[in-house]
């Protein structure tokens, strides 16, 4: 019988999938980063499970015998892609189990912004309704306005789609290619990124976070915005530069915003915290007890694929295999 491959869980598993690996691998599950190089020193590991770590040459160049890293998220920007290309190690990755559950969290920041549930959430507990409410507290409808999507990729057209046939929105959109059958499905019109902010009543961010897409959302951007918009960010905190829009969000250079994603996570501390026309939640795009689950077990089967000879569902460096 050939040997039993190692393989280190990052984060955490749920126990029966532990137990399902456990059966071609032998498992050792880590609680935190810094357990890494111990786990590694104490012998060969050939695969990695796990997600939300920062993995690259620093933590990884003693993991001589590696394969495969499969991440547990379909964004792979913790990993560094040229150094696992250059050491011929696979990434895998989860998408599509997440796309619905993440649209459903970017329709809830839009409409949870735009009729300030939050802040008014506050305002009931706190005692202050002792009367009518004025225009003071009103919100603005979301229905009817004008969507617009920056990165139409998959969880960009489930929200495109929430907006046209759940809430009767035009769509606009940018990404890097046109997509002519969304086009038609959605009625959605393209446009570049300034033209698309300058039309758009809601913008959501859904561009995986690169060089590119860096700050795509800065001081600049935010002043093509309308006064009336609410800016969306279920992608990368570090897509939207931060500074900029603690800045137009309390200037009310734009309306508000709904933030799932920060420069830095977590976040204890932020001058975010202390704006009403913000609504922020930590990072729960994909954190429903359905798609974490579903999720974890794409990731389990990528890795059971890669290290058992098979090609997994989701590569994303497939080139690694084929060389
Ligand atoms: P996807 O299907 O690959 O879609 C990404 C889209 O972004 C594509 O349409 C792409 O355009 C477009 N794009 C890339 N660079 C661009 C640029 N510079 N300007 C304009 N558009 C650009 O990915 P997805 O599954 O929708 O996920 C998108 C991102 O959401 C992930 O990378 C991840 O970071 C984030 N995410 C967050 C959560 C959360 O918990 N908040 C959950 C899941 C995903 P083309 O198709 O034309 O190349």
């Amino acid at each position: 019988m050939p040997m039993k491959k190692n393989v280190v869980v990052f984060n955490r598993l749920a126990p029966d999938l532990v137990e399902r690996l456990a059966k071609h691998f032998n498992v050792v599950q880590l609680a935190s980063a810094a357990e890494l190089p111990d786990a590694l020193a104490a012998g060969p590991v050939h695969g990695l499970i796990g997600a939300g770590w920062q993995l690259g040459r620093t933590q990884l160049a003693a993991a001589t015998d590696l394969e495969v890293v499969s991440s547990i998220s379909v964004g792979y920007d913790n990993y560094d892609l040229d150094y696992l290309n250059e050491r011929g190690i696979l990434l895998t990755n989860t998408p599509d189990v997440l796309t619905e559950t993440t649209a459903d969290l970017a329709m809830t920041l839009m409409l949870t912004a735009a009729r300030r549930i939050v802040e008014l959430d506050g305002w009931l507990r706190a005692g202050n309704w002792r009367a009518a409410l004025g225009q003071d507290h009103f919100g603005c409808d979301v229905h009817g306005k004008t969507l617009g999507i920056i990165g139409l990729g998959n969880i960009g057209a489930a929200i495109a789609r929430r907006g046209r046939f759940g809430f009767g929105m035009r769509v606009l959109y940018t990404s890097n290619n046109r997509k002519p059958e969304l086009e038609q499905e959605l009625g959605a019109d393209f446009r570049d990124l300034d033209g698309l902010l300058g039309e758009s009543d809601f913008v959501c961010v859904v561009v995986p976070l690169s060089e590119r897409t860096h700050k795509l959302i800065g001081q600049r951007e935010l002043g093509l915005m309308k006064s009336s918009a609410i800016l969306v960010n279920v992608a990368r905190g570090q897509v939207v530069d931060e500074v900029a829009l603690v800045e137009a969000l309390r200037e009310r250079q734009i309306r508000a915003a709904g933030l799932d994603v920060y420069e830095q996570e977590p976040l204890s501390d932020s001058p975010l915290f202390g704006l009403n026309n913000l609504v922020c939640v930590p990072h729960i795009g994909s954190a429903t007890h359905e798609t974490r689950r579903a999720m974890a077990e794409l990731a389990v089967q990528n890795l059971e694929s890669a290290l058992l000879g098979d090609p997994p569902l989701h590569m994303v460096n497939p080139q690694v295999k084929a060389g």
